[in-house]
Protein backbone atom coordinates (compact mmCIF):
# COMPACT_ATOMS: atom_id res chain seq x y z
CA UNK A 1 0.00 0.00 0.00
CA UNK A 2 1.26 3.25 -0.77
CA UNK A 3 2.34 5.93 2.04
CA UNK A 4 0.16 8.60 2.75
CA UNK A 5 0.68 11.93 1.53
CA UNK A 6 1.46 15.07 4.19
CA UNK A 7 1.68 18.07 2.43
CA UNK A 8 2.44 21.32 4.10
CA UNK A 9 2.29 25.10 1.90
CA UNK A 10 5.08 26.75 1.45
CA UNK A 11 3.81 30.02 3.18
CA UNK A 12 8.14 31.48 3.34
CA UNK A 13 8.15 34.43 5.61
CA UNK A 14 5.59 33.73 7.78
CA UNK A 15 5.58 31.91 11.01
CA UNK A 16 2.46 29.93 10.26
CA UNK A 17 4.06 28.39 6.91
CA UNK A 18 7.15 27.10 8.91
CA UNK A 19 4.90 25.32 11.73
CA UNK A 20 2.90 24.11 8.95
CA UNK A 21 6.43 22.87 7.33
CA UNK A 22 7.77 21.54 10.51
CA UNK A 23 4.75 19.44 11.66
CA UNK A 24 4.49 17.95 8.79
CA UNK A 25 8.31 17.38 8.59
CA UNK A 26 8.01 16.07 12.47
CA UNK A 27 5.08 13.44 11.34
CA UNK A 28 6.32 12.38 8.00
CA UNK A 29 10.47 11.67 9.01
CA UNK A 30 10.10 11.39 13.15
CA UNK A 31 6.74 9.93 13.93
CA UNK A 32 5.37 8.03 10.87
CA UNK A 33 8.27 7.67 8.37
CA UNK A 34 6.72 3.88 7.47
CA UNK A 35 3.40 5.26 6.57
CA UNK A 36 3.39 8.69 5.46
CA UNK A 37 5.86 11.04 3.23
CA UNK A 38 5.77 14.29 2.13
CA UNK A 39 6.20 15.87 -1.74
CA UNK A 40 7.45 19.41 -2.44
CA UNK A 41 4.53 21.71 -2.93
CA UNK A 42 6.85 23.51 -5.58
CA UNK A 43 7.07 20.04 -7.42
CA UNK A 44 3.36 19.66 -7.03
CA UNK A 45 2.99 22.61 -8.63
CA UNK A 46 5.26 22.26 -11.82
CA UNK A 47 4.31 18.91 -12.41
CA UNK A 48 7.51 17.08 -11.87
CA UNK A 49 7.18 14.10 -13.22
CA UNK A 50 8.20 11.38 -10.31
CA UNK A 51 5.79 13.37 -7.64
CA UNK A 52 2.93 13.73 -10.33
CA UNK A 53 3.09 9.70 -10.18
CA UNK A 54 3.04 9.31 -6.65
CA UNK A 55 0.25 11.93 -6.35
CA UNK A 56 -2.44 11.18 -8.54
CA UNK A 57 -5.42 9.52 -7.12
CA UNK A 58 -3.00 9.54 -3.37
CA UNK A 59 -4.18 9.15 0.20
CA UNK A 60 -3.41 13.13 1.03
CA UNK A 61 -3.37 15.31 4.47
CA UNK A 62 -2.92 18.75 3.78
CA UNK A 63 -1.56 21.21 6.36
CA UNK A 64 -1.86 25.37 4.92
CA UNK A 65 -1.19 28.32 6.73
CA UNK A 66 -3.73 30.29 6.19
CA UNK A 67 -7.11 30.15 4.49
CA UNK A 68 -5.68 30.68 0.92
CA UNK A 69 -5.26 26.63 1.21
CA UNK A 70 -2.61 26.55 -1.19
CA UNK A 71 -1.06 22.71 -0.38
CA UNK A 72 -5.00 21.59 -0.85
CA UNK A 73 -5.75 23.45 -3.87
CA UNK A 74 -2.30 22.41 -5.66
CA UNK A 75 -2.69 19.25 -4.75
CA UNK A 76 -5.98 18.73 -5.76
CA UNK A 77 -5.21 20.03 -9.36
CA UNK A 78 -2.30 17.75 -9.36
CA UNK A 79 -4.86 15.10 -8.74
CA UNK A 80 -4.41 13.67 -5.32
CA UNK A 81 -7.36 13.32 -3.33
CA UNK A 82 -6.95 15.69 0.23
CA UNK A 83 -8.94 13.19 2.47
CA UNK A 84 -8.19 16.10 5.43
CA UNK A 85 -7.34 19.23 4.61
CA UNK A 86 -6.10 21.35 7.84
CA UNK A 87 -5.11 25.07 8.57
CA UNK A 88 -2.94 25.90 11.16
CA UNK A 89 -4.91 28.97 12.36
CA UNK A 90 -7.30 26.58 13.01
CA UNK A 91 -5.81 25.50 16.11
CA UNK A 92 -4.50 28.77 17.22
CA UNK A 93 -6.84 29.60 19.63
CA UNK A 94 -5.24 28.08 22.97
CA UNK A 95 -2.07 29.47 22.03
CA UNK A 96 -3.31 33.00 21.30
CA UNK A 97 -0.51 35.56 23.36
CA UNK A 98 2.12 33.16 22.66
CA UNK A 99 5.38 33.98 20.54
CA UNK A 100 5.89 31.19 18.36
CA UNK A 101 8.91 32.59 16.30
CA UNK A 102 9.01 34.21 12.54
CA UNK A 103 9.30 33.16 9.31
CA UNK A 104 12.76 31.48 9.61
CA UNK A 105 12.93 30.52 13.36
CA UNK A 106 10.94 28.84 15.82
CA UNK A 107 10.90 29.78 19.83
CA UNK A 108 9.75 26.99 22.32
CA UNK A 109 6.19 27.50 22.32
CA UNK A 110 6.39 27.23 18.66
CA UNK A 111 7.68 23.38 18.73
CA UNK A 112 5.35 23.12 21.62
CA UNK A 113 2.60 24.38 18.63
CA UNK A 114 4.44 22.03 16.19
CA UNK A 115 4.52 19.01 18.20
CA UNK A 116 0.15 19.46 18.78
CA UNK A 117 -0.31 19.98 15.56
CA UNK A 118 1.84 16.94 14.23
CA UNK A 119 -0.06 14.89 16.87
CA UNK A 120 -3.15 16.07 14.82
CA UNK A 121 -2.10 14.43 11.56
CA UNK A 122 -0.33 11.35 13.40
CA UNK A 123 -4.01 10.79 14.72
CA UNK A 124 -5.70 11.66 11.18
CA UNK A 125 -2.88 9.43 9.32
CA UNK A 126 -3.78 6.23 12.15
CA UNK A 127 -7.35 6.49 11.56
CA UNK A 128 -6.83 6.31 7.66
CA UNK A 129 -4.79 3.53 7.83
CA UNK A 130 -7.35 1.64 9.92
CA UNK A 131 -10.56 2.44 7.47
CA UNK A 132 -8.80 0.35 4.84
CA UNK A 133 -7.66 -2.32 7.29
S1 LIG B 1 -1.63 28.86 2.33
FE1 LIG B 1 -1.18 30.97 2.99
S2 LIG B 1 0.77 30.82 4.11
FE2 LIG B 1 0.57 28.96 2.88
S3 LIG B 1 1.67 29.39 0.93
FE3 LIG B 1 -0.51 29.90 0.64
S4 LIG B 1 -0.66 32.11 1.08
FE4 LIG B 1 1.29 31.37 1.97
Amino acid sequence: MSKIKVIPCSGVGKVLGLLARESVLKVTQEQLPNDTETLCLAHVVTGDDEVVKKIVGARCITMDGCPKYCAKKSVEAAGGEVEYSYKVPDFIKPHRGEDHGTGTYLTEDGWKFVDELAEIMVKTANEMQEEVI
